[in-house]
């Protein structure tokens, strides 16, 4: 009798140890289970932070020309480990490899707006384009003063949107239209289009351009430099080379910082001539030299026309010209005014008709 008791005392404790152990072998699994999966998460976490080191490294060295957008994440996940891949826009190079050099240019044969557009497949609305395997070393502001030219321009989009896109520019086409028959205004036109552009996009250059005027050679980049860059350098028109050594006029670009140091160009320029002269003036009396590509590079096209009607010479152009250095500082785009008429964007360009007032 005493034995039985005995042994089903010992069974009891058997029992419960038994217990004890199958519950402990049950806390050490999971535990080890929990580890286990924290283990797997770790490539992921990882992963994360770099994708967020490499996005604030980005920030720190791009200039303020080259900011936005340009991480690009591509995510994936293999038997249940995350894994990411990070592809980072480089910058474009200093000298686009898509160049070709010198250019046939013609204009005997009209050319249709339908068949630039359908030729120039990746521009955004209203002429804008960024080159999509790298990073743009500048945006460039493209502005075209303008008055009744419909048949240069649309030589000009023709043969330029392709060279602006082979030379990797993120640009942006402004026409800059003068509103009713008032004499033109080359020069106030051009301010309108500098501050139009800019509440549109963070442009840090522009290229101030005559409709009619198209680059031979598509190495003449249509952007900015150190000084103030002077790019119809040798025209046709004038036997490809400079008429004198201070023309500033056909095609021309400034960085905003070299624009506003000069506070822009004349407002008071009625009529052919001078502006481009005083824009010089502007340059030199700020201590600015003009940078110009070679006469080869330089060279260019002048569609042939007749002198538009309102844009007769403006005889005061001698006295305004002598006195820049005075007038300057009072004359310029601080004191712009005037009114938008109409914005039109096409898939070529942004056109803005504006009443830039008259000569008083
Ligand atoms: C005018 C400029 C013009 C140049 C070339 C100068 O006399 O003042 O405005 O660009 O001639 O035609």
């Amino acid at each position: 009798m005493l034995m039985m008791r005995d042994s089903t005392v010992n069974f009891s404790v058997l029992h419960r140890t038994c217990k004890l152990v199958v519950i402990l072998c049950f806390l050490h699994i999971s535990v080890t289970l929990i580890f286990y999966v924290r283990s797997l998460d770790i490539p992921f976490s990882f992963a994360q932070n770099q994708q967020a080191n490499t996005a604030k490294k980005h920030d720190q060295t791009t200039s303020k020309d080259t900011k936005p957008d340009v991480v690009e994440t591509n995510r994936f996940s293999i038997d249940n480990v995350t894994s990411t891949l990070t592809k980072e826009l480089v910058k474009c190079l200093d000298t686009s490899p898509l160049l070709v050099g010198p250019l046939r240019i013609e204009f005997s044969n009209p050319v249709s707006l339908d068949v630039v557009r359908k030729e120039n497949p990746n521009l955004q609305n209203g002429g804008r384009f960024k080159p999509k395997d790298c990073v743009a070393l500048q945006k460039v502001a493209i502005i075209i003063p303008f008055r009744n030219r419909d048949e240069h321009l649309k030589f000009w989009l023709y043969y330029l949107h392709p060279i602006l896109q082979r030379q990797q520019l993120d640009y942006g086409i402004y026409v800059i239209n003068q509103d009713g028959d008032e004499i033109f205004n080359r020069a106030k036109l051009l301010n309108v289009g500098y501050t139009e552009a800019l509440k549109e996009y963070d442009y840090g250059c522009f290229v101030f351009s005559d409709v009619d005027l198209i680059p031979m050679d598509d190495r003449n980049t249509y952007k900015c430099f150190s000084q103030p860059r002077h790019l119809s350098v040798s025209m046709d028109k004038f036997g490809f080379k400079l008429p004198y050594n201070q023309y500033f006029g056909g095609v021309s670009s400034m960085s905003k910082e070299q624009f506003l140091k000069i506070n822009g160009f004349p407002n008071n320029y009625w009529g052919w001539g001078g502006e481009d002269d005083d824009i010089f003036n502007r340059l030199s009396s700020k201590g600015m030299t003009i940078s110009r590509p070679s006469g080869a590079v330089g060279k260019c096209r002048m569609i042939r026309h007749n002198r538009d009607g309102g844009n007769e010479d403006n005889p005061q152009r001698f006295d305004r010209i002598a006195h820049t250095r005075e007038t300057m500082n009072k004359d310029g785009i601080k004191t712009l005014s005037y009114k938008v008429v109409k914005v039109e964007k096409d898939q070529l360009y942004t056109k803005i008709t504006v009443d830039v007032g008259k000569k008083d």
